[in-house]
């Protein structure tokens, strides 16, 4: 009835357990969430009056499909300074809606049937499914226990089928990233096949122990495209707003199909990211707020029985603590986790093979939250017991 390219589809499991604990709020009890991917901040005041701002002043039409101008060159502007690399806004800058959409159109350009596309496991669980959407097949590359890509792995891996390489620096759910070196490597070895290296770079200015992650950019490499967006950085999750940088001749492709499938971004919301772009105050408190809670759940997931941290999360808002000695099935422990302690936590296996034997906990939730949270966790392991 509903073809194919659809029903293989599953659902986003960490919006399945949001689902869930919401039913049980309805219903009067009280839930932590530490399953969710997006700040807990709101979207700073000035990025939400520049877009009032521009609503009033009737900055409410289509732009071009490519972004406005005065976003794509902000946008150049920003790639600039923070990482030293030059990108054409009127060429090689698209601003799309989200991270997801602009993903969605750069796969649709590359694939074609029966391509590969390597993805580590574990990693975000939608990439898949964008893949698979294409008639492309993804390939996993089981990441170290330390969360780090292993080359050797990669190497094997790249044929005469592989379309692309898509990275995730830093990486969801493992807080970890690629350094410059890394990312060298795996563009030298995506380029022995004329594979396209394409880094999801959501996460860029979430990380704590400097300004931003290094960027598949720096490289130089020919076949790269580098996608990066609002949500995370400027807590504007629900602006729908994000950008790539890609070589013209696959813009163009992906530029069509804005155009055809999409029209353009929204107006106001693309004035509202000039803004947040210019913003420094803002983000390094919301940073450093994230930082203070994410030292804080490495100390107690350290002191916790069952949880062992084999990598400090360093990158983004997750920690990814390896509980198999509590539980081999993520789910069923998330599950009583949700219900017995009302603590909401996403299931490893929710992110790939690999992820399995491990709980992702987010901590873009107050400190408050994550104390609450983890005392509850604590208490409720204690009485689990697995064969129930
Ligand atoms: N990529 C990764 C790795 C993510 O974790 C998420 C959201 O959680 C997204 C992309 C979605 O980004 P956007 O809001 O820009 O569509």
């Amino acid at each position: 009835m509903f073809p194919g390219r659809v029903l293989g589809i599953g659902a986003f499991e960490v919006m399945e357990i949001l689902a869930e604990a919401q039913r049980m709020e309805r219903r009067g009890e009280r839930v932590i969430h530490l399953e969710i991917g997006e700040p807990d901040f709101p979207t700073p005041a000035r990025v939400v009056e520049e877009a009032c701002r521009a609503m009033r002043q009737g900055d409410t039409h289509y732009t071009d499909a490519r972004g406005t101008r005065e976003l794509r060159c902000a946008i150049a502007e920003h790639l600039s300074t923070t990482l030293g690399v030059d990108a054409d806004p009127s060429r090689e800058v698209l601003v799309t809606g989200g991270v997801s959409l602009g993903l969605l159109f750069v796969l649709a350009s590359l694939l074609e049937p029966g391509d590969e596309v390597l993805i580590a496991d574990p990693g975000y669980p939608c990439y898949p499914n964008f893949i698979r959407f294409f008639g492309a097949r993804p390939v996993r590359l089981r990441l170290q226990r330390d969360g780090s890509l292993c080359l050797e792995e990669l190497k094997e891996r790249l044929g005469g089928r592989t379309r692309a390489v898509l990275i995730n620096t830093p990486a969801n759910p493992t807080g970890t990233y690629l350094t410059e070196k890394e990312l060298r490597a795996v563009c030298e070895l995506a380029s022995e096949v004329k594979a396209w290296v394409i880094s999801d770079e959501i996460y860029s200015g979430l990380i704590y122990d400097g300004e931003r992650s290094p960027s598949v950019l720096q490289t130089g490499y020919e076949r790269a495209v580098m996608l990066d967006g609002f949500s995370k950085l400027y807590a504007m999750t629900g602006w729908r707003l994000g950008y790539l940088v890609a070589p013209w001749q696959l813009a163009v492709q992906v530029l069509k199909l804005q155009q055809n499938f999409y029209i353009s971004p929204s107006s106001f919301a693309q004035r509202a990211a000039i803004a947040a772009l210019s913003l420094r105050e803002e983000v390094e408190e919301m940073k450093r707020q994230f930082d203070r809670r994410r030292r804080y759940l490495i100390a107690r997931l350290r002191s916790m029985d069952g949880f062992r941290l084999t990598h400090e999360p360093k990158a983004a808002y997750y920690a990814f603590p390896d509980v198999s000695e509590i539980s081999r099935d993520s789910a069923k422990l998330a599950r009583y986790l949700l219900h017995s302690a009302g603590v909401a936590v996403t299931p490893g296996a929710a992110f790939g093979e690999a992820g399995e034997g491990h709980v992702r906990i987010s901590y873009a939730a107050s400190l408050e939250s994550i104390a609450e949270g983890m005392d509850r966790i604590e208490a409720a392991v204690e009485s689990w017991d697995d064969g129930c």
